[in-house]
């Protein structure tokens, strides 16, 4: 029978577990993953250095040995493909998931490339995909990003950061010791959640005038060669060459309704699953990682989403255990 117990969508941090668990629990399962392995970490700035130390991004119960404190993004890439190839994860990348649709006993799974059929199915998409729009004229320009990989590209040239978090305050800081001319343009009154080692860094270059700050303030239009900024004192136009927004990003809620998976109707759109066995309103549908915050995208991380695999594979081991009685 070509039914698998478990297909798993993405192979993140969190899709490798459930895929961990799973084969532990010998249940057959496939992950089923749109990009490149850790595909949201692949695409995280080149240099950035995670805020988790080494043993709390391990998963499976595998070592990740770093001699590092905090790891860089090239270990952890290391780390989760040694851990795929070690234990032979069934993954297949470069395959969207674009539709699950039930049937009697089953799901059946739409991708770019096959279709699955599946009793249960995880769904571990995270949340990295889509990034929060300023919604401002001038937004899809090519100078915009709303990814920041490497700090060369902006020698010598003007940058407006967006934002006030951890990638805002990497971007700013990577920049500016890079050559570029950073102005941060910061919605709230001070800077957010910024791990604490550079925060005062930060806040230091700030001080001394070396990267500008405008706080309470929003960029109101990005044209080609200038950005104006609406500031507590009124509009400042300032010479640009370009803005890096990092605004944060958000689940694909799209996604997540097209299968059917209940969101609340507020703004944080949280999705409904019991939190005892991580499964939807959809019966043998479970969410796990990060995806299961809604738009409060810093409740849920590594260290405290990785017992979401151990919770959904016992739930689906205990129930096949009474199938087969
Ligand atoms: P993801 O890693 O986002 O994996 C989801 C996967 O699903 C992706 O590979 C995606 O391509 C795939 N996918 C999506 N849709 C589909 C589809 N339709 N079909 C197939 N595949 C699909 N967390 C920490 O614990 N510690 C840290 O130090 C830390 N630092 C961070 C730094 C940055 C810059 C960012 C953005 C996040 C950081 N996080 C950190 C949060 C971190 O991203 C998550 O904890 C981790 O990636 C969550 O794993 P996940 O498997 O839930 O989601």
């Amino acid at each position: 029978e070509d039914i698998l117990d478990i297909l798993i969508i993405g192979a993140g941090p969190i899709g490798l577990a459930c895929g961990l668990e799973a084969k532990k629990a010998g249940l057959s399962y496939l992950i089923v993953e749109k990009g490149c392995l850790v595909n949201s970490l692949y695409n995280y700035p080149l240099y950035m250095t995670f805020f988790s130390t080494a043993d709390r991004l391990e998963i499976g119960g595998i070592p990740f040995a770093s001699i590092h404190a905090k790891p860089n993004r090239a270990e952890a890439l290391e780390y989760y493909r040694r851990v795929t190839d070690s234990e032979q994860l069934k993954v297949n990348l470069f395959e969207e998931v674009t539709a699950v649709t039930p049937e009697q006993e089953h799901y059946v799974i739409s991708t770019s490339k096959a279709q699955y059929r599946a009793k249960h199915i995880v769904i571990a998409i995270g949340f990295y995909g889509i990034p929060n729009l300023l919604n401002i004229k001038g937004e899809n320009l090519p100078k915009v990003r709303h990814y920041y990989f490497d700090p060369h590209y902006y020698y010598r040239q003007k940058v407006v950061v967006i934002g006030a978090n951890n990638s805002a305050a990497d971007a700013a800081l990577e920049t500016w010791r890079k050559g570029a001319d950073v102005t941060m343009v910061v919605r709230e009154p001070e800077l957010g959640s910024i791990k604490y080692w550079t925060k005062p860094d930060l806040e230091n270059r700030i001080k001394e005038g070396s990267i500008k700050a405008y706080f309470s303030s929003n960029l109101s239009e990005i044209r080609e060669h200038e950005v104006d900024i609406q500031t507590p004192e009124g509009k400042v136009t300032i010479p640009n060459d370009f803005v890096l927004a990092m605004t944060g990003y958000r689940p694909d809620f799209s996604f997540l309704q097209k299968i059917g998976v209940n969101l609340t109707n507020d703004n944080k759109r949280y999705p409904q699953y019991d939190p005892d066995t991580m499964e939807t309103n959809l019966p043998g549908v479970y969410l796990a990682g990060v995806i299961c915050g809604g738009m409060d995208t810093h409740v849920w991380f590594i260290e405290n989403s990785r017992e979401h695999a151990v919770k959904i594979i016992r739930n689906i081991a205990s129930l096949a255990g009474v199938e087969n009685k």
